[in-house]
C-alpha cells in the first residue's frame, strides 16, 4: 500500500485539530514548543520509510521511553519484573499516587510514571548507567548515533519534578525500590528527555511489529512472546486513562508522552510515529491521536 498519499491527506485534514489541545506546561522547557508543529512517520517491516511534515524534528519523547526501559527491563530479568510491577490499566492519570496505598508500593504497570520509576530501578540494579543504556539502546534500535538528552528538558523536570520524587519516596516506603530514590528519579528523567523524530521512533519500535527482530540492528531485541507482551501493555496501559477511547478509535497499541508524540505498531506490519504538542486531558497528544484514528480508518489496517 501507498502510505504516502494518506499521510498527506491525514496532514491536511489535520489543520483544524492542532490549536485544540494544551501544549503541557508542567515541564515548563516543553511549553516552549509551538503548538501547531505535526509530524507523522511510517516505517514497514519491508523496509520502506514514508514521512510527512515535521518528521525528521527531533522532540522530547517523554513516557515514550517507558517502552524501550521496560523492554531492557524484561530482557534482564524477564518475568521476574512482574513481581514488582503489575499488568493492569490503572484508569488513573499518568502520574497518580493513590493506587499505591492500596497496593503496597505495587504500581499497576510499567507505564504510568510509578510503574517506570520501579523498571528503571531495575535496570539500574543491573547496570549502573541506566541513562546510558537506555540512551544506546534507542540509538541502536533506531540506526541514529546522534540521539541525546535534552538537558535543559532534564533540569525542567528536575526543577518541577515533585509529583514524580513523591511518587518514588512513597514506593521505597513500601521497599520497592532498591536504590535512593535521587538516583531512579535521575534516570528517569534522562529518559524521558531523549530528543527523537517520528522517523527515529518509528523505525525503532520495527521490532514490536515484527516479532522482536530489529532490522537496524538486525538483531532479536527481545523474544516473539516479548514482543507480543509489550504490544498487550501498550494497547492497555500504553495511553493512560484514554486506553479504552484510543484502542476504539485507533485499534493500533500504542504510547504517548507529554511532548506530543504516540508511537503505534501494526504486528507484521509497520510501526508508526505521530508528533502535535497539544494534548489532550489525559496527556495524550490530541491531534496525534486524531491522525492515528484517520491512519487506520483510511488504510482500513488496525489489530481489530
Ligand atoms: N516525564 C514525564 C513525567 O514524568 C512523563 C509523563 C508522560 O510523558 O506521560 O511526568
Amino acid at each position: 500500500m501507498d502510505y504516502q498519499e494518506i499521510l498527506e491527506e491525514i496532514q491536511s485534514e489535520i489543520t483544524p485539530f492542532l490549536r485544540q489541545g494544551e501544549v503541557a506546561t508542567y515541564i515548563p522547557q516543553l511549553a516552549c514548543v509551538p503548538i501547531t508543529r505535526f509530524g507523522m512517520a511510517v516505517r514497514t517491516v519491508d523496509g520502506r520509510l514514508f514521512q510527512v511534515g515535521a518528521a525528521a524534528e527531533p522532540f522530547s519523547i517523554q513516557s515514550i521511553s517507558k517502552v524501550m526501559s521496560l523492554t531492557l527491563a524484561m530482557t534482564l530479568v524477564g518475568d521476574g519484573l512482574w513481581q514488582r510491577v503489575g499488568r493492569e490499566p490503572s484508569g488513573t492519570a499518568f502520574n497518580s499516587l493513590v493506587q499505591l496505598e492500596y497496593e503496597n508500593g505495587i504500581p499497576r504497570n510499567p507505564f504510568i510514571n510509578a510503574g517506570a520509576l520501579v523498571v528503571t530501578d531495575v535496570i539500574l540494579s543491573r547496570l549502573r548507567d541506566a541513562k546510558g543504556t537506555v540512551r544506546d539502546f534507542v540509538r541502536e534500535l533506531s540506526g541514529n548515533p546522534a540521539i541525546d538528552f535534552d538537558p535543559e528538558v532534564v533540569r525542567s523536570e528536575k526543577g518541577h519534578g515533585h509529583r514524580n520524587a513523591a511518587l518514588a519516596h512513597f514506593i521505597k516506603s513500601f521497599g520497592n525500590l532498591e536504590n535512593p530514590a535521587e538516583e531512579v528519579l535521575d534516570a528517569y528523567f534522562h529518559h524521558c528527555s531523549l530528543a527523537m523524530s517520528c522517523a527515529d521512533l518509528a523505525e525503532a519500535f520495527l521490532y514490536l511489529a515484527n516479532g522482536g527482530f530489529s532490522p537496524a540492528t538486525e538483531r532479536q531485541v527481545t523474544t516473539p512472546s516479548q514482543a507480543k507482551y509489550i504490544n498487550s501493555l501498550m494497547l492497555t496501559c500504553g495511553v493512560y486513562d484514554a486506553a479504552g477511547d484510543f484502542a476504539y478509535r485507533v485499534g493500533l497499541p500504542g504510547k504517548s508522552g507529554v511532548g506530543g508524540g504516540i508511537a503505534a505498531v501494526m504486528p507484521q506490519r509497520f510501526a508508526v510515529c505521530v508528533w502535535s504538542p497539544g494534548l489532550n486531558p489525559y496527556g495524550n497528544s490530541l491531534a496525534g491521536t486524531k491522525a492515528l484514528e484517520l491512519f487506520t480508518t483510511k488504510t482500513g489496517i488496525s489489530i481489530f
